[in-house]
């Protein structure tokens, strides 16, 4: 049907995040309730139409594992996305909510994910972009289904323009520069999948108290020069502390002497949540630099499993497997011959 922003009654709001806020809707002339995603992009009417009909393509991702879509429309100066409404939310409210997820489930949301990113690519050569905890959306149905997955290169480019993101379930080879793959999905999926197991985000442990910017310097240089979303990310990252209102998160990164005022500023400006305690940069350098999260202590979950994420977290994306590739993994198959209740379990909260 036609989408009017009319015929959506507000109900509430679902959450925030950079790029905008979601609010649960009503559709009032067929009672449907949808999650609508209002997107405040700063461009130009042309790009905001070029946006509109790349989101079109939405229209066509029909899987399982895949939220699917009802439209999408221009409210200036903000774009609204109306998607399936999913009433248990995102599994970053759900551990978040109940503690670490039991790793059964945890294989679920792993298959999900494979299915949901193997289809994006097999059928519409679409790459996620941005898989994480508060990304993957489960229901009272017991589906667990992908979400906010990057359909529109105008939008991209605008978002990585307009806002600054925390983007920490970003791989090694993405942080310095490379083009995006499915591989890199990958990455951001092991990081997820042991943030869910564990209950916190992996990368929580060093301290941002050590003022010296020396070693974030050598770090600089290791990057490759001012790539869209590289050099150019990591200074917008750096640069706008959390705290400011978002009008003022604008960023003009290539500006090199303010850039490098800026970053530096940043050196302090931590994490927040998830106990986590390390600046972003910090963050950014440890992913690079340091041996990969793993899902432990040894013995606690079993082999199929460490293995399986292991896989994914290869730093080196050459060695690190296909959502399809992985979806042969062992763990991967012993879950989905098992019967798990995940009905019975997003019934229990
Ligand atoms: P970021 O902006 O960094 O990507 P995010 O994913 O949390 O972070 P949004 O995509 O704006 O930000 O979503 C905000 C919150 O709204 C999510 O955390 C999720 O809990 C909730 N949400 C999003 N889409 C839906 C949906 N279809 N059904 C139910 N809740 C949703
Ligand atoms: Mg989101």
């Amino acid at each position: 049907f036609d989408l009017r922003n009319e015929d959506l009654r507000d109900l509430h709001e679902l959450g925030q995040g950079n790029g905008g806020s979601v609010k649960r809707v009503e559709h009032v002339p067929t009672g449907t309730h949808m999650a609508k995603k209002i997107v405040l992009i700063d461009a130009k009417p042309s790009v905001r139409k070029q946006i509109l009909r790349e989101l079109q393509i939405m229209h066509d991702c029909r899987s399982r594992y895949i939220i699917s879509f009802y439209g999408a429309f221009l409210a200036d100066p903000n774009i609204c996305i109306c998607m399936e409404f999913m009433d248990k939310g995102s599994l970053d409210g759900i551990y978040k909510k109940i503690g670490a997820i039991e790793l059964d489930i945890v294989g679920m949301v792993a298959l999900a994910v494979l299915e949901g990113l193997t289809y994006l690519y097999d059928v519409h050569r679409i790459i996620h972009r941005d898989i994480k905890p508060s990304n993957i959306l489960c229901n009272s149905r017991g589906e667990i289904k992908i979400c906010d997955f990057g359909v529109s290169g105008e939008l991209i480019n605008s978002i990585a323009d307009t806002f600054v993101g925390t983007s920490t379930y970003m791989s090694p080879e993405r942080i310095q520069g490379a083009q995006y793959t499915v591989k890199s999905d990958v990455w951001s999926l092991g990081i997820s999948l042991i943030e869910l197991a564990l209950g916190h985000f992996p990368f929580a442990e060093s301290s941002s108290d050590d003022s010296d910017l020396s070693d974030l310097e050598d770090f600089e240089s290791t990057l490759s020069p001012a790539r869209p979303g590289s050099m150019g990310s990591i200074a917008a990252l750096s640069f706008t502390p959390s705290s400011l209102p978002p009008s003022k998160k604008k960023s003009k990164a290539n500006n090199s002497e303010k850039t490098k005022k800026d970053k530096r500023k940043s050196k302090g400006v931590s994490l927040q949540g998830g106990g986590m305690t390390m600046s972003i940069l910090e963050l950014l350098q440890h992913i690079v630099n340091e041996p990969a999260p793993r899902l432990t202590p040894e013995g606690r979950f079993p082999a199929h499993a460490v293995h399986f994420v292991d896989s994914c977290l290869f730093k080196d994306p050459d060695a690190r497997m296909t959502p399809k590739e992985l979806l042969k993994y062992e763990w991967i198959e012993l879950t989905r011959n098992a019967t798990v209740d995940v009905e019975a379990w997003a019934n229990t909260f």
